[in-house]
């Protein structure tokens, strides 16, 4: 079982999303562990608990945009 990757919560991990996307927790103060990172060419991924995620995706909604063009790169 994964444990969410947000430090200092210890729930379930039930999302994996790419850590490109992640970020913007990390622009809102959040700390994240990353698994799998390969720099450069893979940035990794991060679990996120059903809480979490739910923030992450009112978050990511803003960012949109900006998500598409890194999808381009990668
Ligand atoms: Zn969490």
């Amino acid at each position: 079982m994964k444990e969410c990757s947000v430090e200092g919560c210890s729930k379930e991990g039930v999302h994996e999303i790419s850590y490109v996307n992640a970020k913007v927790l990390e622009e809102h103060g959040l700390k994240l562990r990353v698994y799998h990172a390969r720099p450069p060419r893979r940035p990794g991924v991060v679990y996120l608990c059903e809480e979490h995620y739910k923030l992450w995706k009112k978050l990511s909604k803003k960012e949109h945009k900006i998500e598409k063009m890194l999808m381009k790169g990668a």
